[in-house]
């Protein structure tokens, strides 16, 4: 008899307790129907304070397959990530939200794909992002525009979390020694061959988002200071330009103090100047402190 290769969905849960129940009864009927592998749930609790762990508890005394990983406390997403991909075993290894918004029937799509092509990774790309209101899609293209202009390696647009990986890509990443996570980064660092299929994103079965705009935000400088180093290089071209215009602009007082004699502006554009080129400063100094911060923690 062949040994039949085990799939590992690694699952986050955040304050999760009104989708525990379906996530269940979804997943099971996904993977009903994949009869030719074995499969473990290894569901992290990411320190939720609702009743999302006795929830899970309660599935893995009823079924064995389903693993309880619980976080001391709410660290975020990438660190449940991080930590269910370190306990996972499986050859395969997806990571899956719990709140169904990646519908199961995709596990069996990306293990055909992966039977189907000799990839490593199999990439789940949202085919449009219908699901999503018209500010975070607004949000969500600055961000993959912005990151892949300045990073050198690309993470592709509109790919989340979800993909199915072999084992080799999961103990390459695992090698990594990141203690602030950027998933998305990190997935396209370790490289290996990758084929692509499309999904339609669901809304969330239940409850509520648990990113909020300003935690985007503060995701997304993460990120992009996580993989590049351009805005730190930025500044010195802004300051080499700034000194070149500030050299012109002296010599041609020097010129015009010598053809018309001595005359004193007024201050407004000493003022300006002075005012714009603090700003930029304090900009720089801004980044370089975020970058300074990182190497800190
Ligand atoms: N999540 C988590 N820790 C957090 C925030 C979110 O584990 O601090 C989980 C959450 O339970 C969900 C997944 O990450 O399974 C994605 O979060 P959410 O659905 O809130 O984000 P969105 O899909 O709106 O981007
Ligand atoms: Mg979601």
């Amino acid at each position: 008899m062949d040994v039949k290769l085990l799939v590992s969905l690694v699952c986050p849960f955040y304050n999760e307790e009104a989708v525990v129940f379906d996530f269940y009864e979804s997943v099971i009927q996904a993977i009903e129907q994949l009869n030719d592998y074995e499969f473990e749930i290894v569901c992290v609790d990411d320190g939720s304070k609702d009743g999302t762990l006795d929830h899970l508890i309660g599935l893995s005394l009823k079924d064995q397959r389903f693993k309880i990983i619980e976080l001391s406390r709410n660290f975020g997403k990438e660190a449940a990530l991080s930590a269910g991909l370190d306990a996972a075993i499986g050859d395969l290894v997806i990571p899956f939200d719990s709140d169904l918004q990646d519908p199961p029937p995709l596990i069996g799509r990306l293990i055909r794909a992966w039977e189907d092509s000799d990839a490593d990774v199999v990439l789940a790309k949202r085919s449009d992002r219908k699901s999503d209101s018209i500010s975070k899609r607004l949000s969500a293209a600055a961000f993959y525009g912005t990151y892949n202009l300045l990073s050198h390696i690309k993470i592709p647009t509109n790919v989340g979390d979800c993909r199915l990986m072999t084992r080799v890509v999961v103990d390459a990443l695992k090698l990594l020694p990141e203690k602030q996570i950027f998933m998305k980064g990190l997935f396209a660092w370790v490289g290996f061959k990758s084929v692509t299929i499309e999904y339609v994103r669901q809304p969330r079965s239940a409850g509520t988002s648990k990113f909020s705009g300003w935690k985007l935000w503060n995701f997304a400088l993460e990120g992009i200071t996580s993989f590049s180093t351009i805005p730190l290089r930025f500044w010195t071209y802004i300051g080499v330009a700034g000194a070149l215009i500030t050299v012109m602009y002296g010599f041609f007082i020097f010129i015009r103090t010598l053809i018309f004699g001595v005359d004193v502006p007024g201050y407004a554009s000493l003022f300006v100047a002075i005012m714009f080129f603090g700003s930029l400063q304090l900009i720089g100094v801004g980044i370089l402190g975020e970058y300074v911060g990182r190497t800190y923690m």
